[in-house]
């Protein structure tokens, strides 16, 4: 197996990062005239904390790792495009995904002129183990894997995810966005045991907070020195910080959520699967569904027309004529029930 040396682009392992003065001292200070701010105002005028130090605190217990084992970024969008930037060579190096899964991946890849080989899931959306170990060369540089996958909806067996942590000679991306609306343990747990794992996961999903622009690599330290080393310097600003660190003060508010969504999950689970035109309802493990049905593209069109707004997927592979709706809040699932019922009737039997 490569060592995080043989890993890494020469050019990042070499680079000098950009230091900032307030990192560069030691000790207290009270007059900071060093970073050109606006000195007269009081509020937002500084820098944020480059390493955010005080979010990551209150991180820590989650995850149950140390903050040197944590990055964050502006979504985890920002994380898999410096993990390919910190790994990959453009013109040179691959990614290895898995589809269907998540478009960032392949967008990323393509704007950093990385190629991505895609090694297809099975019929029940889970890796074939020993196609993907045989894709590897020596140019794959980041297997990524994402579980509860999207837009399937379903948990990656754990048993798979370790044989490919274990087989890849690389860098495996577990992407863990939807993780708090499933029943499977987080992959976070082998952080320690496996250096070349990396987790991401997000505020954007369960925590409610995509406005705010919040997601996590989780790594061994080694790792996440080099996020920090390539990443802008200020790139959580200070309102995200604050916000988030207000929210994770008390964590009723996040758990009624999650259970809340779960409970509106199944009940469209009920509703859906009583349509006609409904083929096939996929498990979840997220806060969407995956559902096929005949004529994806005239009920999308539908919806659109009656103001709702899904996302079409049937031109995805493996997901011909399925459509991906999330979950929504009681009275949003009663009018989409209601105007897709209304369809229903429509259509000839
Ligand atoms: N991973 C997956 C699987 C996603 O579905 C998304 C958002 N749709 C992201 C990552 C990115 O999330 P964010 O940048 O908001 O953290």
């Amino acid at each position: 197996m490569r060592t995080l040396e043989q890993l890494v682009c020469p050019h990042i392992l070499n680079m000098e990062a950009y230091s900032s003065a307030r990192s560069e001292f030691k000790g207290k200070a009270s007059i900071f005239l060093d970073a050109n701010e606006n000195t007269i105002r009081t509020t937002y005028n500084r820098y944020p904390d480059p390493l955010q130090a005080n979010l990551k605190q209150a991180i820590e217990p989650l995850v149950q790792l140390n903050q040197e084992q944590i990055f964050l970024g502006n979504g985890s969008d920002e994380a898999i495009d410096l993990l390919m930037r910190i790994f990959c060579i453009g013109g040179q190096d691959a990614i290895l995904t898995l589809p269907p899964t998540y478009g960032m991946y392949n967008v990323s890849a393509s704007l950093n002129a990385i190629k991505n080989i895609e090694i297809p899931l099975d019929a029940n959306y889970q890796p074939n183990v020993a196609a993907v170990l045989a894709a590897q060369n020596e140019r794959t540089k980041i297997l990524f894997i994402c579980s509860p996958n999207n837009p399937t909806g379903n948990d990656v067996d754990l048993e798979k995810i370790e044989q490919l942590i274990e087989g890849f000679d690389g860098i495996v991306v577990v992407d863990e966005a939807y993780i708090h609306f499933s029943t499977q343990a987080s992959c976070v747990q082998w952080i320690g045991k496996y250096p070349n794992l990396v987790v991401l996961q997000t505020f954007s999903k369960a925590w409610g907070m995509a406005g705010i622009r919040l997601g996590m690599a989780l790594a061994n330290a080694e790792i996440i020195q080099l996020f920090n080393k390539v990443k802008p310097p200020y790139n959580v600003n200070v309102l995200t910080q604050e916000y988030a660190l207000g929210q994770l003060q008390d964590l009723r508010i996040f758990k009624e959520d999650v259970a809340n969504i779960l409970v509106e999950r199944e009940e469209l689970i009920t509703q859906l699967s009583a349509l006609k035109f409904v083929i096939k309802i996929y498990p979840s493990a997220a806060n969407f569904l995956l559902i096929k049905v005949e004529a994806a593209n005239q009920i999308y069109q539908y919806l659109v027309e009656q103001g709702i707004i899904i996302r079409n997927r049937s031109r995805v592979l493996l997901c011909d004529n399925c459509l991906r709706i999330t979950v929504g809040t009681k009275q949003e699932n009663a009018v989409l029930m209601q105007r897709l019922k209304a369809y229903s009737k429509t259509i000839l039997v």
